[in-house]
Order: C-alpha cells, then sequence, then structure tokens
C-alpha cells in the first residue's frame, strides 16, 4: 500500500501531474477554446464560471488536504456556504444550527425559513437534543467565533448518522492542519479560504469539501448561482497552501504563549482559549485536534477598558479577519456582534469588554511587549 504523505507534501505536491511546470500557471482566461464539429460534455473546460484549472488545481488539493472525495472553490467562504445549503435543502425540511457560527451564516439560515425551510438555532451543548429524524442538516463550527468553544463533533456526527441527518462543518478556524471533520464523522467541511488557507489577507475565497455525488450537485448550483472563483485569488490560495502547516503549528504556538500570558495578567478577567488548561473547552479539544489554533479572546473590566486597550496598541492593528501573517485585533460588541440584542450576546458569553485576538506571525516577544503595553494604558 503506497504510504500516505503528510498534510505539508500533500499542499505542496497534490494535485499536479508529473510533467506539470513545479509553479502552475494561472488560467487567466474566461473562455476555453474546443474542437469545432464536436459535442462538449458535463465539465469539459469551456468557461470559468464551471470551472478552470487553477481553481480546479486548489479543489484537488483542498479535498486531499480534508480526506474528502471532492471539493469546489467559492468567491468566498459564504458563497460555499450559501451553495452548499440551496443544494441540499428544499421546502419543509429542518437546519439545525449552532447560535454560535458565524453571523452571516446565522443570518443566512434564518432567511432561508421564507422558503419553507424550518431552521433551529441552539447553542453547541443543545445542538444533539435537538437532531431527530425530521432534521435534513446540522451546521456547526468546529471552533466557534469569539468564545472559542469546541462542541463534540463526534457526538454530533453520530446523533446525524442515526437520524439520517447531512453534518456540515465549518472548520475555518481550525483548519486540517488541526482538525480534519470528516475523520470525525461529517460529511461536508467548509472553509473561508480567506483566513487561514490563504493565509496572507489577501485573497477572499471559500471551499467546500465532500462526497463525489453531493459536490456535483453543488457544482450545478455554483454554476447557476455564480460564485465560481477568480484564478488569481485561485492561485493566491494556492501559494498560501504551501506554508499552511508551517504557519498553523507556529500560531498554535504563539497563541498559547499569548493565552498564558493574558491569563497571568491582573487586569484580565478571563481568557478564552481551548488550550489552556482553564478551558471548559480543552479536554474536549485536546480529544478532537492537534492544535488549539491561532485565535485567542479575552475580557477587560468593561467597553471603557476595552477601547483604552485598543487605543494602545501599536503593533497589532484592529481590522475584522484572522487567519493571516498581521495579528489583528476585533472588539465584538461594537463590530462583528453589533446588531445582536444584549440578551443574546450574554447568552452567547460576549461582553463588554471582549476582545478577540488573531494571532499572526510577528515574533511572540514584540506581540506579549505591544499587549503589555496597552494593557498599562487600560
Ligand atoms: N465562516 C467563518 C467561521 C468566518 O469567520 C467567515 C468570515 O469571517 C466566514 C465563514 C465567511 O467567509 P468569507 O468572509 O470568506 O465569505
Amino acid at each position: 500500500m503506497a504510504r500516505r504523505r503528510g498534510l505539508s507534501t500533500t499542499a505542496i505536491h497534490h494535485g499536479s501531474a508529473e510533467g506539470d511546470d513545479i509553479i502552475a500557471p494561472i488560467y487567466q482566461t474566461a473562455i476555453f477554446k474546443h474542437p469545432n464539429g464536436k459535442q462538449i460534455r458535463g465539465r469539459d473546460l469551456k468557461y470559468s464560471r464551471e470551472d478552470n484549472p487553477t481553481v480546479n488545481l486548489l479543489e484537488r488539493k483542498m479535498a486531499a488536504l480534508e480526506g474528502g472525495e471532492d471539493c469546489l472553490a467559492f468567491s468566498s467562504g459564504m458563497a460555499a456556504i450559501s451553495t452548499l445549503l440551496l443544494s441540499l435543502t428544499r421546502q419543509g425540511d429542518t437546519i439545525v444550527t449552532s447560535k454560535e457560527v458565524y453571523g452571516a451564516s446565522l443570518i443566512l439560515m434564518r432567511s432561508l425559513e421564507k422558503f419553507g425551510i424550518r431552521v433551529k438555532c441552539v447553542l453547541n451543548d443543545r445542538l444533539e437534543r435537538e437532531i431527530d429524524s425530521r432534521t435534513k442538516l446540522v451546521f456547526v463550527e468546529s471552533i466557534t467565533n469569539p468564545t472559542l468553544n469546541v462542541p463534540d463533533i463526534r457526538g454530533i456526527a453520530e446523533a446525524c448518522r442515526i437520524n439520517g441527518a447531512t453534518l456540515v462543518v465549518d472548520n475555518t478556524f481550525a483548519t486540517p492542519i488541526n482538525f480534519r471533520p470528516i475523520e470525525a464523522g461529517a460529511e461536508y467541511v467548509i472553509h473561508s479560504a480567506t483566513k487561514y488557507l490563504g493565509g496572507h489577507n489577501d485573497a477572499v475565497a471559500g471551499v467546500l469539501i465532500g462526497p463525489k455525488a453531493g459536490i456535483d450537485n453543488a457544482w450545478e448550483w455554483r454554476r447557476n448561482l455564480g460564485g465560481s472563483l477568480d484564478p488569481f485569488a485561485a492561485y493566491l490560495v494556492i501559494r498560501g497552501l504551501k506554508t499552511l502547516k508551517l504557519r498553523v503549528e507556529e500560531q498554535n504556538r504563539k497563541a498559547q504563549a499569548i493565552a498564558e500570558f493574558l491569563e497571568r495578567h491582573q487586569k484580565v478577567k478571563k481568557v478564552h482559549y481551548p488550550g489552556l488548561e482553564s478551558s471548559p473547552h480543552h479536554e474536549r479539544a485536546k480529544d478532537l485536534m492537534k492544535g488549539f489554533g491561532g485565535v485567542v479572546s479575552f475580557e477587560l473590566e468593561d467597553l471603557e477598558e476595552a477601547m483604552k486597550f485598543l487605543g494602545g496598541l501599536k503593533l497589532i492593528r484592529t481590522a475584522p479577519s484572522l487567519g493571516g501573517a498581521e495579528t489583528l485585533v476585533t472588539h465584538p460588541v461594537s463590530s462583528s456582534h453589533k446588531n445582536i440584542s444584549p440578551e443574546e450576546r450574554r447568552e452567547l458569553g460576549i461582553t463588554d469588554g471582549l476582545v478577540r485576538l488573531s494571532v499572526g506571525l510577528e515574533d511572540t516577544e514584540d506581540l506579549i511587549a505591544d499587549l503589555e503595553e496597552a494593557l498599562a494604558t487600560s
């Protein structure tokens, strides 16, 4: 039996044929010629909204990295999510989703109610109990934002299997380096490739990995909805993937060191990071994952303290994304979770003083020095 290659080797080499150039070309074209007088079939190359060789290379790499049968790339993470949801559900179906998922994903699912799809939104810990024989699809994130909870994916997958429901896992925060949801029983995996997969904050993209038949069906929906990925953005993500393992393992280490620093700091009330022994999710994360990711959240006393802290940062900048080389910070109450009611925020554990840090690749000592100085001003 052939040896299974590691994830870095797979990211760098998988998907290319023997005679291909070492660096894959960018097929910056909308159209492909086909022989005059011959019929074209199915996925023969003809138009880049359907297929493009640069995008297809990214798809082969991501299917291999997540251990799935096939993959489609999209113009954003939301294009991947919306296309999959529309391809899998119909009037009368029930979706069970974690309330702790990315805001736009939740809004999208709730908006499907106008097509006669029922949507049940519950906290991660209640998901398993909500799944029954009427459940069509279950949607969850492997590490949630911004409080970094880790749901019991194996238990949820088992409940889906028993009830004939499809489990979809958004694996953006974990990446296949830390966790591979298909091995834990998920049917589909989704990423905002804008984050760790691209890894450089310079491309917006999404991917969907799953079984061949489901991906073929989603391909029809992608063609008709039109959320295909541009070949240049595909090239950037392919380039990013070559260092994915290196980056993510380094970000795991830096985030752990920063979480431990923050936990010791007297101005910090609470740190959310599954790598900390104090985290209620530590044991589950240790059991499921190879690493705990590069995002750390922590609570300061109140809104005023959070604002003073953000104002005191010099190296770390405030911006909404994560997973790139630059360490970024967000204040969920005034940004991503601004439009959520105070009651719902309380339920999600999002306090006024909560700050989310996406740890990048700068030197850990410089990051800690910046945090320390900003904490001294707060
Ligand atoms: N899923 C998660 C967990 C995200 O954080 C995001 C964006 O922040 C998305 C999906 C949506 O991805 P995109 O912004 O690439 O559409």
